[in-house]
């Protein structure tokens, strides 16, 4: 490898822009491609280079991160028309940091392995705040190996960096992580409605409630957004529900029933459909309001 090693990025969204910039303070040689031209323009200022195609991306790489929305958005970016793997030489590494199926993924990797190109896949936690920040924590799939040769980059981009298991494991950590969310998102929405509807001071019962088993990150952060019933973007709830969507169909594979996650599918669907597919996930209280009666 290169005393410089070289990175390229495909998908320059709110997550890629961020971190390709990370990548590029960190020192790397950094080239990217992004599906709409003139994504993140900041990025030049850092000397990250334009390519044409993510192939073009792929053959100027050594490592290649991709990081767009969904599990076709990277079948795409991968084996379409100028794919990755069209440019990708025998030996390159790629990266998929994405939120998406763990089933496709190792799919995935079969078909680049067939080609002598590695995969890991390294979902991310931490929002747009961490992938800024370069806080992320990083759940990592695949050969211990791969990982080694991918990390400085990770650590150029994250925190907290686990090796998960094999190929699939990092996506399937993230729907854990994702399910988890969906129970605590409504179980905070639930109390905050009923002490609404009681006429408590719900501010002095958050402050009440820290100290207790009832404390989370969602009470401490979310609960107040609840209550000013005003979701400012924090993770849509479209990329929740899109989260959701991969967990019930792994859920499905493996035999496991998951009735709180199917419910937040529902309500969350019903955000989507009255125009607030943009709304921070939080937004989850807006519906129990509305079926409590509470302004929506
Ligand atoms: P975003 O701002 O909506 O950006 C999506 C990116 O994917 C854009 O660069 C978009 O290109 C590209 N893209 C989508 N479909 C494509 C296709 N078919 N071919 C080529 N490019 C395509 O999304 P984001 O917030 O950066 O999220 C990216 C991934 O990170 C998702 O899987 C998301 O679940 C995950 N994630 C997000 C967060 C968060 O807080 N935002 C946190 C953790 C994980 P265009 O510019 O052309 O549309």
């Amino acid at each position: 490898m290169p005393t410089m090693m070289r990175v390229g990025f495909v998908g320059l969204g709110t997550m890629g822009a961020a971190m390709a910039a990370n990548v590029a303070r960190g020192g790397f040689s950094v080239s990217a491609w992004n599906r709409t031209t003139g994504r993140a323009p900041e990025l030049a200022a850092l000397g990250v280079t334009r390519q044409l195609s993510p192939a073009a991306v792929a053959t100027a790489s050594d490592v290649v991160v991709t990081i767009v929305s969904d599990t076709p958005d990277v079948e795409a970016v991968l084996f379409g028309p100028d794919g990755v793997a069209e440019g990708a030489a025998p030996g390159a590494l790629v990266v998929d940091m994405s939120t998406i199926s763990p089933s496709a993924t190792r799919d995935f990797a079969a078909r680049l392995a067939g080609r002598g190109v590695a995969m890991l896949d390294a979902p991310v936690s931490g929002g747009s705040e961490g992938a800024q920040k370069g806080t992320l924590s990083i759940f990592v799939g695949g050969a211990a190996t791969d990982l080694e040769r991918a990390r400085p980059v990770l650590e150029a981009m994250g925190r907290t960096i686990t090796h998960v298991g094999p190929i699939g494991a990092g996506q399937a950590v993230k729907a854990v992580n994702q399910v988890i969310l969906a129970g605590t998102y409504l179980g905070v929405a639930e109390g905050i409605v009923l002490a609404l509807k009681a006429g408590l001071d719900v501010e002095q019962i958050v402050g009440a409630l820290a100290g207790g088993a009832a404390q989370s990150w969602v009470l401490a952060n979310r609960s107040g957004r609840m209550l000013s019933n005003d979701y400012p973007l924090g993770f849509k709830v479209a990329l929740h529900r899109k989260d959701l969507g991969i967990a019930l169909a792994m859920a499905r594979e493996l035999g496991a029933e998951l009735p709180v996650t199917e419910l937040a599918t529902i309500l969350e669907d019903e955000l989507i459909a009255a125009g607030h597919p943009d709304d921070d996930m939080s937004a989850l209280a807006r519906a129990i309001r509305a079926r409590s009666g509470l302004p929506g």
